[in-house]
């Protein structure tokens, strides 16, 4: 059994929708589908939920919002004529929507009908039943999932219906109202509806033909990973590769089903599967490279550092009190440095700054900015001797220098800090290295 997802892209027009259509009638066993909102059709073109969130800015300002509703109204009209759906009409629920929009504005509500309205069309079009996450789909005071609760919830209810489409993106919250996950969430429902169904696959389908090595943007036409495990997944998803919802993999990895990525515009192509575990050699001794500019490092240099019991909780004391999220610390015997995000740190530095000495009476404490992170990331490199030096001699050739190392003892990923101005280069010589020349 199939659990499919269909994102906004694959979703944007009645063209797009047949191909979905097509894909989903091709397998019997893609039997609970999951849509987004219509996504673009071009790339100037806005996606639905954009137009939900403006249509509800204005109705909390109490402003007239009747002409965004008109083009949410044309953009679904256009897919229901084009897919011939007669004597079928979303006439009902949009005036339900606007009586809401104009007694109780909520962005959450406006947002989630970009899913329940086209998971309409989808269960009309494919002749399934749809069944609404409202009733299953729980979120706790915090706005969390409540996962158990969900999880049972959705395997129950699904059990009772043969084939369904369920709307992605939102649920119940802690207060009985209409709640969305964070922006992308649909790929976290179908996750959890392939968990809560011990799906055998869940399929994501976007308009991509799944994940590649490095960014396209900065390297040209990269070779595509076949085969990425969960764990490969989140170090690169963590340094910006994104495809796939953060919490997306949870529901379906605690049960060992795996993903699989795929492209709704060339559904012969084998796309991206993300697994558990696998015994399948990566094509490369890296399965992906991927980075971030933006970073600081803060400097902490104490003599004798080495010997000093509890220095390290000092340190990361100064960083939570301001409520900072560090995301390194390679260290040497006297010095320690902790890596931060610019954007989250710069307002706050003078105060941890302060909060370290305080704490932890450092000789000195250096600050410096400007530092790109990069991640090279690989199951195949734990048993390849000479995976660094490779990294490190093809960004000497390339004139990168090298201002931060840091492996994990996994030996999944080596992390690289460079300078900002390096970053795009240091990613091509990478790449070459490992991908193109393959030395
Ligand atoms: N439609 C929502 C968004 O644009 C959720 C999703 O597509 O997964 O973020």
């Amino acid at each position: 059994m199939k659990v499919v997802k269909f994102g906004g892209s694959s979703l944007a027009s009645a063209e797009q929708f047949k191909k979905a259509g097509a894909i989903v009638r091709e397998d019997k066993s893609r039997r609970y589908v999951i849509p987004s909102a219509p996504g673009k059709r071009f790339d100037t073109d806005t996606k639905v939920t954009d137009l939900l969130y403006q249509m509800d800015a204005l109705a909390q300002e109490k402003k007239d919002f009747s002409e965004v509703l008109k083009q949410i109204k044309e953009r679904y009209q256009e897919i229901i004529d084009g897919l011939e759906l007669k004597d079928f009409s979303l006439e009902e629920q949009f005036e339900e929507i606007e009586k809401k929009m104009k007694e109780e504005p909520d962005p959450d509500y406006a947002a989630s009908r970009g899913e329940h309205l086209n998971g309409r069309i989808m269960a009309a079009y494919l002749g399934y039943t749809f069944v609404d996450p409202f009733e299953m789909i729980f979120f706790d005071e915090e706005g969390m999932l409540e996962d158990r609760r969900t999880m049972r919830a959705v395997e129950k209810r699904l059990a009772e219906v043969e084939r369904a489409v369920v709307p992605g993106f939102y649920g119940c919250g802690h207060d009985g109202r209409v709640k969305t996950f964070s922006r992308g969430g649909s790929d976290v429902t179908g996750s959890i509806v392939a968990g809560a169904c011990h799906a055998d696959v869940y399929e994501n389908w976007t308009d991509v033909s799944g994940f590649l090595v490095a960014d396209p943007r900065i390297i040209p036409n990269p070779a595509k990973i076949e085969v990425i495990t969960y764990r490969e997944l989140r170090e690169l998803s963590y340094m910006g590769a994104s495809v796939l919802h953060e919490e997306a993999i949870f529901p379906v990895r605690r049960q060992g089903i795996p993903i699989n990525i795929k492209n709704t515009n060339c559904p012969q192509d084998e796309g991206t599967w993300i697994v558990e575990s696998t015994a399948q050699k990566t094509g490369y001794v890296i399965t992906g490279i991927a980075g971030r500019k933006d970073f600081c490092a803060v400097l902490i240099y104490k003599d004798m550092m080495n010997s000093e019991i509890g220095f390290g909780r000092k340190v990361l004391q100064a960083f939570e009190d301001n409520d900072i999220s560090f995301e390194h610390m390679p260290s040497g015997i006297d010095t320690m440095t902790i890596v931060v995000h610019e954007d989250e740190f710069i307002e706050k530095e003078q105060r941890v700054v302060s909060a370290i000495h305080r704490l932890a009476q450092p000789d000195s404490v250096e600050i410096e900015s400007d530092l790109a992170l990069i991640a090279v990331v690989g199951r195949g490199m734990k048993s390849m001797r000479g995976t660094a030096g490779r990294i490190f001699s093809a960004l000497a050739h390339a004139h990168v220098n090298v201002r931060m190392i840091d492996q994990g003892s996994s030996e999944l990923n080596i992390i690289i800090g460079v300078e900002n101005r390096d970053f795009e280069t240091a990613l091509r010589a990478i790449y070459d290295i490992f991908v193109l020349t393959q030395l």
